[in-house]
C-alpha cells in the first residue's frame, strides 16, 4: 500500500507520469487540478472560486485546497493509497497534510521530486492539449495523438487549457519557485524525497519512477 506525492513545476510531465503510474501499480490517481477544472465545468461554487485564481496562474487558497483534499482522502477507494498529482503546492499544505496524516496514524510512502529547466518546461506546457471530455493529456510533440487534435480515447477535440498559454505558464513557473519549490527542502528534511530527472522522453521518466517504486 503506497501513498505517493507527485512534486514537479507545472510542465514537467506530473500528469502523465501520474497515468502511467496508476495504470501500471493500479493507485488512484489524485489531481487537485483536475478536481478544480471538473467543477469550473459543472459551474459549483468551488468551480467558481479556483477558477478566478486558476486563469491568472496563481494558487488556489490553501484553506480551501486541504478541505477538499482531506476530505476526498476519506473516500472509502483511498483506503489502498493513492498517488496525489498537484498536492501539496505550498509549505503550509505540506505541514497541514502531515498533521492530517499523523491524525489519523499513515504517513506518506515517498514524495517523487521531477525536475527539470525552465526552458523546457515552457515547450512542455505550451505545446499540451487536453481531451475536455475524459482529461486525457497529449503534447503535441512528444505524445501526440493518433489522429491531429482528437483524443484517441474517446474521440472529442483536444484543446489548450488557458494556463498553458505561454504567459500564464511563465507566471505559473514563477508562482512554483516561489513557493512550490520550497517544499523540496521541506521533504527533504522528512527524509521522504527521491529525485527524478524529468528532462528525458516519458517512458525513460517513468523507467526511473519504477526503479524508485519498486515492484
Ligand atoms: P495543475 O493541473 O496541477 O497544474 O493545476 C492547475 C491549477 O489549479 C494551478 O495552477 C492552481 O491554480 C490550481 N491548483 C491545483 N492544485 C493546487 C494546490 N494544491 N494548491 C493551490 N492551487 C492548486
Amino acid at each position: 500500500m503506497k501513498r505517493v506525492v507527485l512534486l514537479g513545476p507545472p510542465g514537467v510531465g506530473k500528469g502523465t507520469q501520474a497515468e502511467l503510474i496508476s495504470e501500471k501499480y493500479n493507485m488512484l490517481h489524485i489531481s487537485t487540478g483536475d478536481i478544480f477544472r471538473a467543477n469550473i465545468k459543472e459551474g459549483t461554487p468551488l468551480g467558481k472560486t479556483a477558477k478566478e485564481y486558476m486563469e491568472k496562474g496563481l494558487l488556489v487558497p490553501d484553506e480551501l485546497v486541504c478541505d477538499l483534499v482531506e476530505d476526498r482522502l476519506t473516500w472509502d477507494d483511498c483506503k489502498d493509497g493513492y498517488l496525489l498529482d498537484g498536492f501539496p503546492r505550498t509549505v503550509y499544505q505540506a505541514e497541514r497534510f502531515d498533521s492530517w496524516l499523523k491524525s489519523r496514524g499513515e504517513d506518506l510512502s515517498v514524495v517523487l521530486d521531477i525536475q527539470a529547466s525552465d526552458e523546457l518546461l515552457i515547450g512542455r506546457a505550451t505545446g499540451r492539449r487536453v481531451c475536455p471530455a475524459c482529461g486525457k493529456t497529449y503534447h503535441i510533440v512528444s505524445n501526440p495523438p493518433k489522429t491531429e487534435g482528437i483524443c484517441d480515447n474517446c474521440g472529442t477535440a483536444l484543446i489548450q487549457r488557458a494556463d498553458d498559454a505561454e504567459e500564464t505558464v511563465k507566471k505559473r513557473l514563477k508562482v512554483y519557485q516561489d513557493q512550490t519549490s520550497p517544499l523540496i527542502e521541506y521533504y527533504t528534511g522528512t527524509g521522504k524525497i527521491a529525485e527524478v530527472d524529468g528532462a528525458p522522453g516519458l517512458m525513460e521518466v517513468f523507467e526511473q519512477i519504477c526503479a524508485l517504486l519498486g515492484e
